[in-house]
């Protein structure tokens, strides 16, 4: 029995890995007994987002942090931020763009579904590129000169989009950027591990950097990290807080909001939905101090046990193949031949459908492959996710 049974929910056995669909990973109990116990107290909000920022800033090596309620929401802020500066008018007007820089420029091989959250804001995003190495047509994809070319009095930011395939390289992408004073927020919202990732894309010329807290991290699902120069930090947490407040009594703390370099407060600002709670601040924080304690390979090894035991249980499954592939964090995968009494889809199908429903990577379903992730996997569930899938392999 759990609480989800009081509400009439099943619980799933998760071997995709922590995504949002499937309502993230699970937390540590150190995480969770951190957050009911934070739960339990009042604070003021800009000084726990202050206190934040320190933590924020020594994993990142950036000047400055916050917790905010997802990578997602860390891209709207960021992008809010590059628009406004620190002009309470400007955050004010937004989505309203008018007299402000108001163009996003974008590699057109990294839009993706997450870029909304730029648009939120009222910018408009450029493309750049033609990536004809995904056409199998030929090798190109966007280069340094093509966002040189597109930048101009209008370009607020360049968002960058990290992923081991993206191009051209961010160090050439901050190079051209900066030369023109545009800064750059990177996406890296599933880029852990490894752990280094924390420190590299800003080490590389981003200003800002949105790491998702509910991915490898290990945070409450609803979490994120924004990262970056302190000016742009501070533009993003003030279009964030709630700011019902008069202005004489209003003492933020300087370290994250400098409070004499503003002529006015902005009222609530365009990332005030993107609401973080005091249980998600001090959950992000103690599952990142778990999370950079803990060696990428000692990570590896823990999940290696349940993949080790899913494989050795399904080792002997008929009409199939299964391969266990390393990288950072191993997982397992299941090629289903070509006699099989059904498709690598239809028994992704059924895992899910049926009791206990199973979710695995469903990806390369199409080639007949489904993946297994450790991410997400308790004790005792191999012996489940086997249960259910060597029957699936039978006529
Ligand atoms: C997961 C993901 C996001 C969104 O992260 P949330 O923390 O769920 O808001 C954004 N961008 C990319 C590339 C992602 O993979």
């Amino acid at each position: 029995m759990s609480i989800y049974d009081r509400f009439g929910v099943r619980t799933i056995v998760n071997a995709k890995g922590p995504s949002t669909r499937l309502s993230g990973g699970f937390l540590d109990p150190e995480v969770a007994a951190a957050m009911t116990e934070a739960a339990t107290y009042c604070v003021e909000m800009a000084e726990l987002q202050a206190g934040a920022s320190k933590v924020l800033a020594e994993a990142t090596g950036a000047e400055a942090g916050i917790v905010t309620s997802g990578a997602a929401a860390g891209l709207l802020l960021g992008t809010a931020a590059c628009m406004t500066g620190l002009d309470p008018g400007k955050m004010s007007r937004l989505p309203d763009t008018k007299g402000m820089k108001n163009e996003v420029i974008m590699v057109r091989s990294q839009r993706n579904f997450y870029d909304h959250a730029v648009r939120t804001t009222g910018a408009k995003i450029v493309e750049v590129g033609l990536p004809d190495r995904y056409a199998g047509a030929g090798v190109r994809d966007a280069e340094g000169w093509e966002i040189q070319e597109a930048m101009g009095p209008q370009t607020a930011a360049v968002l960058y989009v990290a992923s081991g395939g993206s191009q051209p390289a961010l160090e050439e992408v901050a190079r051209v950027a900066h030369s023109q004073g545009v800064p750059v927020i990177v996406d890296a919202a599933g880029q852990l591990p490894p752990a280094s990732n924390l420190k590299r894309f800003l080490a590389e010329g981003a200003d800002l950097v949105a790491f998702s807290g509910g991915k490898a991290i290990g945070g409450p699902q609803g979490s994120g990290i924004l990262a970056g120069k302190r000016d742009l930090i501070m533009a993003a947490i003030l279009q964030n807080l709630d700011l019902d407040i008069y202005w004489e009594q209003w003492a933020p703390p300087e370290t994250l909001i400098d409070k004499k370099r503003l002529c006015g407060a902005p009222p609530h600002g365009i990332g005030r939905p993107c609401k973080v709670g005091k249980e998600q601040v001090i959950g992000l924080l103690v599952a990142l101090q778990k999370f950079v304690a803990e060696s990428d390979e000692a990570r590896g090894k823990r999940f290696r046990g349940h993949i080790d035991k899913l494989y050795a249980l399904l080792a002997d499954a008929d009409h199939a193949r299964v391969q266990v592939t390393g990288g950072v964090t191993p997982s397992l995968e299941l090629t289903v031949l070509k006699d099989s009494p059904r498709t690598a889809m239809e028994i992704c199908i059924e895992l899910e459908r049926g009791n206990p429903s199973v979710h695995a990577n469903p990806s390369r379903v199409r080639n007949g492959v489904i993946v297994f992730s450790p991410w997400c996997m308790k004790d005792g569930d191999a012996e489940k996710i086997a249960a259910r899938v060597k029957p699936l392999l039978r006529y």
